[in-house]
Order: structure tokens, then C-alpha cells, then sequence
């Protein structure tokens, strides 16, 4: 498939703008992402309908919270990422084909995942495990049909797209859940191989566009765990929107992340009291089932709204929207 969101230059080149990486590419060459090539001044994407995961998972998963709570959404991935990340829990399909490795997976054209989604009763297609942006064309298309089918599409995603891929994603896109990995470029530049400002960017261009999102930091100890640095994400997104729920989700030691240890509870739980602190309305604590933060609290009236065990949902104390005791709207996407 050719490639969206790229332009030719001179001597057989393209410039490739569908994510900040704003790669230059030459005849015969991948992108970073590994999974979009030049051939002969043309880049095409290599992933176009080539699944590496698909089956359905309870939306809680993604983690969204404020979003069809309690129902199923069909996740796609298609192999690569853009980012490098040391902490990765799915490199084995998101760090694959760098170079001129062949691309994994198996041919799932977009109609068909759209029939498998509505026969597996989801209600919404998530395109997830790596990072959409550079299967653009591949959730494009299933994206359009899955929206004529009555099914919501949803990104879970590093936040890396230009302004241009937002633009272009937003006629189809229902609700994102950004990775805000750190609040510092540095942690970006050394663990991700990427950078912080255009997440930011695409964090703002979702609000602005009316994306329903929701923003998940992994808090990883020893790198993104400082009091200071989760105060200032808990500020950005309070500013931006107090109602961005927030989930902040336990590290578990993996790939070339293997010597750092486990994400200590009551530091989850301190930054929970941070986001409270910067007046964000709902903040999660993730990956740690059973815990209070797990659960949506009325803002006004602190009756639970919302509780949940894991990704299951145990009681549901809303109508149309609103909490049942104070009558107090609870933002999200019900129904
Ligand atoms: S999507 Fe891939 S090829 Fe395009 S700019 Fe990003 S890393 Fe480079």
C-alpha cells in the first residue's frame, strides 16, 4: 500500500511526515520505524493488513475508564514502533522488523477484522500493542468501515503523530489513550529514542478536537518517579482539561528494563495524590487490582461511581452520565 503523509524530494527521496520522526528516506531505505520503505521514490507501507494481534479485550485493558465502560473492543496490531522503549511489555512485536528483516504477521484485511469485531460483540475497534501511527493505513481503513458499522475506534498510542496525522485521524477517531512516558526530554532522548514535546502536542490537538482521551504514565522507579516530575505532568493535564483522567500504572521489570525493580504500591498511590492535589477529577492507580484507586469517585459527593476489580467491573452507579446520589455529570462516553 503507498504510504499516506509523505512527499517526494529530489534525487528519489522521501520525506515521510506521518510521525515526529520526520524521516528523510532514501531509495532501497526503511524509515526508523522500520515498517515504511522508498522504493524507486515511493514509500509504501509494509504492515498495510498484516495483524500481528487481533481479538477482543474488555475496554478496561487499554486502559480507558470513561469510555464504554464494561464493554469489549476488538485490539489490532500490525509489527514495529517507532519508539525504542527500554520498558516495552510488547517488544517482541513492536522491536521486530528494523532493517531489512520480513515483517511478521498474517494477512487480516480491514473488512474482516470489522466482521470479526461486531461477531465477537464489540463495540469498538482498538488499534494498540504497538503503535498505530505508523499502521496509519491499515487502521485508516478499517477505521472508516468499522464507523459505517456502527463500532468506535479508539488509539492506544505513544503520541508521537504530527499535527498533519491528527488532522487526517480525527474524522474517524472516537478516544485515544496517550503514553505520557515522562515529563522530561531527556527520559524521551535516553529511553525512547524519541521526544516529549509532540506528545504534548498531540495530547493538546486531541482536546482541541474533542478526541475523548485518557493519559497513562507508567511510573517506573529510579526514572519518572520524582515527586517534582509527576507534579508537573498532574499540572499539564489539569490545565489542559481537569477531566482527563489520569491513570498512573505499576512498572514491571521487562525487556532491557529487566534490573529494575517493580513499581512499589504506595508510590502509585502518592502520585494518585498528586494528580488529586493538581485538581485532575479522576485518577487511576493501574496494575495493582484491588486497590481504591482502581474505582471512580463522584467528584462532588465522593460516592463511588464506578468500581472495578482489575479490568471487571463490579458496580455501576451512574445515570445518563450522572452520579445517582448528587446528580453530578461524570465525564466520559456512557453510552
Ligand atoms: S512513521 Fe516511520 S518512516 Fe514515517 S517518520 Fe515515523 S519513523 Fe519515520
Amino acid at each position: 500500500m503507498e504510504a499516506a503523509l509523505y512527499e517526494k524530494l529530489e534525487g528519489g527521496r522521501v520525506h515521510c511526515f506521518l510521525c515526529s520522526h520526520h524521516c528523510r528516506i532514501s531509495p532501497g531505505s526503511r524509515g526508523r520505524c522500520g515498517v515504511r520503505e522508498n522504493r524507486d521514490g515511493i514509500l509504501f507501507s509494509l504492515v498495510y493488513q498484516r495483524a500481528v494481534a487481533a481479538g477482543s479485550d474488555p475496554i478496561e485493558k487499554k486502559p480507558l475508564f470513561h469510555f464504554l465502560p464494561g464493554s469489549d473492543s476488538f485490539s489490532l496490531a500490525a509489527a514495529g514502533c517507532n519508539f525504542t522503549c527500554f520498558h516495552c511489555q510488547n517488544w517482541a512485536i513492536s522491536q521486530v522488523p528494523r532493517g531489512e528483516s520480513p515483517i511478521p504477521g498474517r494477512d487480516l484485511p480491514p473488512e474482516e477484522v470489522v466482521s470479526l469485531a461486531r461477531r465477537t460483540g464489540c463495540r469498538s475497534i482498538s488499534y494498540t500493542y504497538t503503535e498505530p501511527t505508523i499502521f496509519f493505513e491499515y487502521a485508516r481503513d478499517t477505521a472508516v468501515r468499522a464507523r459505517e458499522r456502527g463500532l468506535k475506534n479508539i488509539f492506544v498510542t505513544n503520541g508521537f503523530m504530527t499535527a498533519q496525522a491528527l488532522e487526517a485521524a480525527a474524522d474517524w477517531l472516537d478516544a485515544a489513550n496517550v503514553d505520557l512516558k515522562s515529563f522530561r526530554e531527556d527520559f524521551y532522548r535516553r529511553v525512547c529514542s524519541a521526544s516529549l514535546k509532540p506528545v504534548l502536542e498531540s495530547i493538546t490537538g486531541m482536546v482541541e478536537r474533542g478526541i475523548w482521551i485518557e493519559v497513562t504514565t507508567l511510573v517506573i522507579p529510579g526514572y519518572n518517579d520524582s515527586e517534582p516530575e509527576l507534579k508537573e505532568i498532574a499540572g499539564f493535564l489539569s490545565a489542559l482539561n481537569a477531566e482527563i483522567p489520569w491513570h498512573v500504572s505499576a512498572f514491571h521489570p521487562d525487556f532491557k528494563m529487566n534490573a529494575t525493580p517493580r513499581t512499589p504500591a504506595e508510590t502509585l498511590r502518592t502520585a494518585r495524590g498528586i494528580g488529586r492535589a493538581a485538581g485532575l477529577k479522576y485518577v487511576y492507580t493501574g496494575n495493582l487490582p484491588g486497590d481504591e484507586g482502581e474505582n471512580t469517585f463522584c467528584p462532588v459527593c465522593r460516592n463511588k461511581v464506578v468500581g472495578r476489580s482489575g479490568f471487571t467491573l463490579l458496580d455501576f452507579n451512574l445515570r445518563r452520565g450522572h452520579c445517582r446520589r448528587c446528580g453530578e455529570k461524570i465525564a466520559g462516553v456512557w453510552e
